[in-house]
């Protein structure tokens, strides 16, 4: 509430009473930090696929544009990086209006393998550059899933940028996908890292929230990828979970309700 107090004066100039005005402005507030969210998420979400492009552009211009194989597979992913934008900047919109209820999502017919590996080759210039080995495993059970593909992509992207930005040189990120205990489609990404401190790892999924805001901004983060990622992953009607142990490593899991194929359910 905002509160106004004005004075009502005699004519003497003293005063006989006060008019106190309240203003709820909780929804005006509410709506101006959602908007300053959305910004900052546009911004963050925005830089991953330009920081691919823009190293691609320049490994074009060191010399892969004499080499017309290489050439044709760097415009190519600049190509399908700049449409994955585009389709990026369609679902921030919605995105800035998320109501999990209401989201449609674009499910398609998905093969986990390809997508994982997909996401591994967007990362293969930090990966060389910081020596990170990576694995990919899908249980042979669980080949494909009924996905929002681009919404996905987006949570792996923000999970194993992470994953890159806070393991050290020569590290390992294991990525697995299969059917849990429990049915639902569950996809890891394990790292070797830096780790999360205990006290840290109930606040990890706040929006801004970072362990060490230096490091992070170094980094190029901005705290905004795992609240963005569980928004994406709620959509779904799945959950995601953080276990991490300091100097250790971190793992992230997602869970995915697994849905008939067609489904355009959550
Ligand atoms: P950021 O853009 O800062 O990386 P995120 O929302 O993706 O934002 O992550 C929030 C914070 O969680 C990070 O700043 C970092 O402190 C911590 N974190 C996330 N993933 C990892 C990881 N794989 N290893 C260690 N710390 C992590």
């Amino acid at each position: 509430f905002r509160v106004t107090l004005t004075p009502i004066r005699r004519r003497d100039k003293g005063v006989a009473g006060a008019i106190a005005v309240l203003q709820d402005v909780t929804e005006a507030e509410k709506l101006e930090q959602s908007r300053r969210e959305f910004v900052a998420n546009v911004s963050h979400e925005l830089r991953t696929p330009l920081t691919t492009i823009k190293s691609y552009a320049e490994a074009l211009d060191d010399g892969a544009l004499d080499e017309p194989p290489l050439a044709d597979r760097f415009v190519g992913v600049i190509r399908s990086e700049t449409e994955r934008m585009i389709r990026l900047v369609t679902d921030l919109l919605h995105l800035s209006r998320f109501d999990s209820r209401h989201n449609q999502l674009r499910r398609q017919k998905t093969d986990l393998t390809e997508m994982l590996e997909e996401v591994v080759d967007r990362f293969s210039f930090q990966l060389r550059q910081k020596a990170i080995t990576v694995s990919v495993k899908v249980d042979h059970q669980q080949k494909s899933a009924w996905l929002d593909r681009d919404g996905i992509d987006q949570v792996l992207d923000n999970l194993v940028s992470n994953a890159i930005k806070y393991t050290l040189d020569g590290g390992s990120i294991d990525i697995t996908a299969g059917a849990n205990e429990t049915g639902q489609l569950a996809i890891a990404v394990k790292d070797t890292g830096i780790g999360i401190p205990k006290k840290d790892l109930h606040r990890i999924f706040e929006r801004f929230y970072r362990v060490d805001k230096a490091r992070s901004r170094n980094m190029g983060g901005t705290g905004l990828g795992l609240s963005i990622a569980r928004e994406i992953v709620r959509a779904h009607g799945g959950s995601i979970a953080i276990d991490s142990e300091a100097n250790v490593g971190t793992v992230v899991t997602v869970q995915l309700p697994i849905v008939p194929e067609g489904s355009e359910t959550a």
